[in-house]
């Protein structure tokens, strides 16, 4: 827990006592400030004020009197529209910040020289904080890896020097973080989405923008055109940047050659890692992710040698292409937080013997944008209430079975890669739809779908005991 100390004996109004919310007050208190906390979920108040945190009604408190006012980062600020505790807090010209603004004061107050690496982007923001965070930690540093990822910031270890914070930040905890300034931050890519809390892309893109516009060593990643304009802009502001790029040669920056990651500097570019065969960094966007982790891991001081046994032996992410278990030629693929078509794309594209189990509860447009991966899917093993749709989109193009469960998908899927002769099959769970007509949700279905696997005879599985990193 990291006491907010820089708020002591001030008073502090805080909204949102959900798990982050919760652990925010708790970090005020410890550190001294004079909380008063409120929720619209009455559950959520009782157990805060069983936890000895002040309660009250933040529609009967005295607006003029709070020094600050926290919000947690799921609750609009802007869009669709403010709730009510910010029209509250503005008509008294109170300051409106999140989790990750405190933790950012408490650094500078205490240890403005730490390392502290902040990743945001439209896509891969997980999986980069976690490599990132691993590299660092199997190098032997003292490493704190927390924020949108899961782990609320302020629940981490404080900050010290030679003490490595990587936090995950959502659009939402960087509005929330006016003075956002970690030593390298990444922008790993941008692309419309959660425009229902933003309004535009541009006001998206602006405050995305913000972090590492804040950077001692801004990475971003230029394969899209916002993210393309905004690495020029923050250099012309005299911010120094490293541009990564999964798609192109670069002057000056790092990027992807194959699964090669080449740096470029003053007219001369060196391949510095090698990604093939690090089955947990697989496919053009993972080369993506790396590039960027290696770009932030070089900022802060680790060594080549370093960042190439961290990337070698990342573990990955549950749910997320997440290989684990292996039998001859066949890799088993739980890759079950692809809700929808876009998100079972990268992992479709990563293999190229798949025996693809797909379906759960359809989401609109179905399966036809995944078209021009068909060629590579062996066999499709159709699941849930999407098997019938998805069976019409598959037609002649693709084999398939309507398995209805994920049990049978499993078994009968394992079966038939047995007998692929490429030696290199994948049974792939990248469902392209959501859990909730089998599954409680995407995590319960992937640890399902584990378990399938680890009941096969001669499997090896690749991770302990159905977990893994996150
Ligand atoms: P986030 O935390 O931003 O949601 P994750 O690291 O959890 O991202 O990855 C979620 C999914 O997004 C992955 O399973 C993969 O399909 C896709 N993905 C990961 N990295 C990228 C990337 N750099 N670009 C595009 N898609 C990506």
């Amino acid at each position: 827990m990291i006491p907010v100390t820089t708020l002591a004996g001030k008073k502090v109004a805080l909204f949102g006592l959900g798990g982050s919310g919760f652990a925010t007050a708790r970090a005020l208190v410890l550190g001294g400030a004079e909380v008063t906390a409120w929720d619209d979920n009455p559950d959520s108040v009782t157990k805060a004020a069983a936890e000895g945190i002040h309660t009250a009604d933040l529609r009967l408190i005295d607006w003029h009197a709070q020094s600050i006012f926290v919000l947690s980062p799921g609750v609009p600020l802007t869009h669709p529209k403010p709730h009510w505790t910010v029209d509250l807090a503005r008509a008294a010209g109170v300051d409106i910040v999140g989790d990750v603004e405190l933790f950012v004061r408490e650094r500078r107050a205490h240890a403005p020289d730490s390392p502290f690496i902040a990743i945001t982007g439209t896509n891969g923001k997980s999986t980069t904080t976690a490599l990132i965070a691993h590299i660092l930690k199997s190098s032997g540093r003292d490493t704190q890896l927390g924020g949108n990822i899961g782990t609320a910031v302020l629940t981490l270890e404080p900050p010290k020097a030679g003490r490595f914070h990587v936090v995950e930040c959502s659009s939402y905890q960087i509005d929330l973080a006016p003075t956002l300034n970690p030593s390298a931050g990444i922008l790993l890519n941008l692309t419309p989405d959660h425009l229902d809390r933003h309004g535009t892309m541009q006001h998206y893109a602006d405050v995305k923008e913000r972090l590492v516009a804040g950077s001692g060593v801004a990475v971003v990643g230029v394969d899209d055109s916002h993210c393309e304009m905004i690495a020029d802009r923050v250099e012309r502001a005299g911010g120094k940047v490293v541009r990564i790029s999964r798609r192109h040669a670069l002057a000056d920056g790092i990027y992807a050659e194959g699964t090669k990651l080449v740096q470029a500097q003053a007219g001369t570019a060196i391949p510095i890692v090698d990604l093939d065969g690090i089955q947990t960094l697989r496919g053009s966007h993972n080369a993506q992710n790396a590039a960027a982790a290696v770009a932030a891991c070089l900022a802060v001081g680790v060594s080549v040698d370093d960042i190439r046994a961290g990337l070698a032996s990342f573990p990955g992410l549950k749910h997320r292409m997440q290989p684990v278990g292996r039998r001859g030629g066949t890799v088993f693929v739980n890759d079950s937080k692809a809700t929808n078509a876009d998100a079972a794309a990268p992992a479709l594209s990563s293999y190229d013997h798949i025996y693809w189990i797909a379906g759960g509860l359809p989401k609109t447009g179905g399966i036809t944008s995944l078209s021009p991966f068909f060629p590579r899917i062996a066999k499709a093993y159709l699941i849930g209430e999407a098997a019938a749709e998805f069976a019409a989109t598959l037609g002649e193009a693709v084999p398939y079975e309507i398995s209805g469960t994920l049990e049978r998908a499993v078994a009968h899927a394992a079966e038939d890669a047995e007998k692929d002769e490429s030696g290199a099959a994948a049974v792939l769970l990248s469902p392209a739809c959501a859990s909730f007509d089998q599954y409680k949700n995407f995590e319960v279905r992937g640890d399902a779908f584990v378990s399938h696997v680890a009941a096969l005879d001669g499997i090896t599985m690749l991770i302990g005991s159905a977990t893994g990193d996150k």
